[in-house]
């Protein structure tokens, strides 16, 4: 039977309902396929609710001396709830309700510790923050064993090799082996993977960031060469536009790789950025699906290259535009200077100031006299402004957005930019900054942040409907 690998974002997975609502679909998956789960923390009503910013607030309150148990026992009371709730099998239901408490009851005596020596290495933040993907791996498990699903939880937390760097040119290769190791025995067993694996050099968060589940299930997908990796949310899946902003925006039936991970850098939280790198590389077909709307189709993100069938799903990929983005608070540092005309190492001093203050950069663009980079609210703006000004005169402009078209289409159709520069100025939108790479997949511009509205607007009705 062909392989498929779900990932089940952390809302879905969010209380009892959810996670019998999510054992279904599993359950129906199953009858045609092999199935491989992996899931994030779960997550009751936001993120900022859910368990992983939990577990981080309480390992900040462990530092700084605050009550860190009472988040725990918040921790404990939900994923309580949920199985009393979801489980009907006693037996499962206490071993899972077990395992729970003795994994926080551990992770309380790790956070004394922590309280004492007031310092938290990346290290310790990954044991801490694990937790919240173990327990949602093993409450899920117990829910389909409850089913009658055979499921065995599968702890990924110390798989990998100790200080793997995800700047080592085989990070994802060795990942990979990793977890096929801790593949169960029984290969009737649906696999239930924590999206938590460890140890990452430096720390999963630091060097990876919220939201490495989708990595995880991508590395499975690419390993096990799935036919499909199904991305599951509480969306119907990849929008041209955001609904909340723009009400026309549909869902998009299939887009390329490239564009999806345009998307994801340029503010639509659809996937972490480093899945569609995965998966473009080794040709991974995607499904972005809503777990509360399972029959819908969801949006497919067709890699090329594949069987007729899938090529011709791709046909409708030439349109010139599939979506419009914005990312908001961001300011724009100019830096005007002289001294750059006919200096070579000018921009490589620039640079380095940005990296010596930790500072990521969205956008550039360069004249003989002048570098204009957007950057997206750090915390050492005025420290980096500070070391910039002794290379020239610096300028930042704050409450800015950006605005991206995106589409693989746009490559060969001339005049897209004309189009787009023209909505605007049509809504009197001033565009204070251009970028547009070589690939051409991609026209961004800076905005002011208090027109974005009309901005996303005017370029959906320009671009997007009606085509
Ligand atoms: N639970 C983790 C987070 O919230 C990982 C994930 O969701 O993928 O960042
Ligand atoms: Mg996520």
């Amino acid at each position: 039977m062909p392989l498929v690998v779900q990932k089940y974002g952390g809302t879905s997975l969010g209380n009892a309902e959810r996670l019998q609502n999510v054992a279904h679909i599993i359950a129906n998956t199953v009858k045609q396929h092999k199935v491989i789960v992996v899931v994030s923390a779960m997550s009751s009503y936001t993120k900022a609710e859910g368990t992983t910013s939990r577990l981080l607030e309480a390992g900040n309150l462990a530092i700084n001396g605050g009550p860190f148990f009472r988040v725990l026992d918040l921790v404990e009371q939900s994923h309580f709830k949920a199985l009393e709730e979801a489980i009907s099998d006693t037996v499962i239901m206490e071993e899972v309700k077990e395992y729970i408490h003795e994994e926080l009851r551990s992770l309380k005596a790790f956070l004394e510790a922590i309280h004492v020596i007031h310092e938290i290495s990346p290290r310790s933040q990954d044991l801490i923050i694990g937790t919240g993907e173990r327990l949602s791996a093993r409450l899920l498990s117990g829910v389909l064993k409850s089913y009658g699903i055979d499921s065995t939880y599968t702890d990924l937390s110390q798989c990998v090799e100790e200080n793997l760097s995800p700047n080592n040119g085989e990070f994802y290769s060795l990942c990979q082996q990793a977890f096929r190791k801790k593949l169960p025995e029984n290969q009737n067993d649906v696999p239930v993977m924590t999206g938590f694996f460890g140890f990452v050099s430096g720390g999963i968060i630091n060097r990876i960031g919220r939201g490495y589940s989708d990595l995880t299930a991508a590395l499975i997908a690419a390993e096990m060469q799935a036919e499909e990796l199904q991305v599951w949310k509480e969306v119907d899946g990849i929008f041209s536009a955001d609904p909340r902003k723009v009400p026309t925006a549909s869902v998009l039936d299939a887009i390329s790789p490239s564009e999806a991970a345009e998307l994801t850098y340029f503010g639509s939280e659809v996937l972490h950025p480093f899945t569609m790198e995965r998966a473009i590389q080794s040709k991974v077909q995607i499904r972005i699906k809503n777990t509360f709307a399972p029959e819908k189709p969801g949006t497919l993100i067709l890699p090329e290259g594949l069987d007729e069938e899938s090529q011709s799903k791709r046909i409708q990929l030439k349109r010139t535009a599939i979506a419009v983005t914005t990312k908001n608070n961001i300011q724009t540092l100019n830096i005007n200077s002289n001294r750059m005309l006919h200096s070579s190492g000018f921009i490589a001093k620039v640079f380095d100031a940005f990296r010596h203050h930790g500072v990521v950069i969205d956008l550039i663009s360069t004249s003989e006299v002048n570098i204009s980079c957007t950057v997206n609210d750090p915390d050492e703006l005025d420290d980096l402004t500070r070391d910039l000004e002794e290379l020239g005169t610096v300028t930042v402009l704050g409450e800015r957005a950006i605005l991206s078209l995106v589409g693989e289409g746009m490559r060969t159709t001339p005049g897209t930019a004309g189009k787009m520069f023209s909505a605007l100025a049509e809504e009197g939108i001033n565009i204070e900054m251009i970028t547009q790479g070589a690939s051409e997949i991609n026209i961004s511009c800076v905005i002011l942040q208090s027109q974005t509205s009309e901005a996303l607007k005017a370029i959906h009705r320009a671009f997007l409907e009606n085509q």
